[in-house]
């Protein structure tokens, strides 16, 4: 009897050993990594998305990264995407809780502000949820419905960015986003910096080619010590259409472009937002292995970035 209940206490001591540690201090967690459609993407019957919809953990959600302050236990998320709902559980998954504490928007394409629909009478209902927009971005949601019922009756709370002036989330997390050039129909477009303990994480989800901007991306990979990077397309030639209409870096011009850097400068570089066309959305090919090989890394659901 007395080797059973020992055995019970070893047993029980071992299963309570985290796999992974979770971060003591502030840290950013990946919620998702495609395009704004999402990985499969509607409609689409082409060998690109085959395997994904015969094989649910093949799925992917539209890019995403929270923020999370395990000391003040408070959590952000930069953009609401069409996955909200799957992409909160995740992050109940690993903090225990889906509660919010705002949400930072990039721009008004439809993976980056379309779940605030959440926030409002029909779902949530939440009370000055603090939603953190440009000032085109802002007026957008407040002149056009149905966003303007959110803010006309206080599910969220707007709240004006500044393009290039950092502000404090809390005592441990400063942001700084800044405008990138990308087709702003509806809004600007802004890359986010978010700081934690002296450390800087760079996300720029979208953004038309690096040429395009008037800061050296390069350079700036050199200053900070994680590069979350638009990596909707591979390589040209990926799409039917005129792939000039949606001029982003390919996966291949920016290796090219980031190709002298150093070997730890390389691997600050995660490849984020693919389209369901992006062979980086599949395991083991050979476009995931180049990457790899050339030293840089992948953005990957789940995964927690220490600061
Ligand atoms: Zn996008
Ligand atoms: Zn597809
Ligand atoms: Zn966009």
């Amino acid at each position: 009897m007395r080797n059973l209940i020992y055995l019970i206490i070893i047993f029980s001591f071992a299963c309570n050993q985290p796999t992974e540690k979770t971060p003591t201090t502030a840290y950013v967690m990946v919620l998702g990594v495609a395009q704004d459609a999402g990985y499969p993407q509607m409609n689409c019957k082409k060998e690109c998305c085959k395997q994904a919809w015969e094989n649910p953990e093949l799925k992917r959600t539209t890019s995403c990264l929270a923020i999370v302050d395990p000391i003040s236990k408070e959590q952000w998320i930069i953009d609401a995407t069409p996955n909200i709902k799957e992409q909160l559980q995740l992050l109940k998954q690993k903090t225990g809780t889906e509660k919010l504490d705002g949400i930072l928007l990039t721009h008004a394409h439809m993976g980056h502000y379309t779940g605030l629909m959440h926030f409002g009478r029909e779902v949530m209902g939440t009370d000055n949820l603090p939603v953190f927009a440009m000032p085109r971005m802002k007026t957008f949601l407040e002149e056009n419905g149905p966003w303007s019922q959110l803010v006309e009756i206080e599910n969220i709370s707007l709240q004006q960015l500044k393009s290039d002036s950092t502000f404090s989330l809390n005592k441990r997390i400063k942001i700084k986003p800044f405008l990138v050039p990308h087709r702003d129909e509806f809004s600007e477009t802004v890359g986010y910096e978010i700081l934690i303990n002296e450390k800087t994480l760079l996300f720029i989800p979208d953004i038309d080619k690096w040429g395009k901007w008037d800061t050296d991306i390069t350079e700036l990979i050199k200053k900070v010590d994680y590069a979350f990077l638009d990596a909707t397309f591979y390589k040209n030639g990926e799409l039917k259409r005129d792939m000039s209409e949606i001029p982003h870096p390919f996966v291949e011009e920016s290796m090219l472009l980031f190709s002298n850097l150093s070997e730890t400068d390389k691997q600050k570089v995660h490849f984020i937002h693919f389209n369901h066309t992006n062979p980086l959305l599949i395991e083991n090919s050979t476009a995931q292995k180049e990457v790899l090989k050339k030293r840089f890394n992948l953005a990957k659901e789940g995964q927690m970035i220490r600061f």
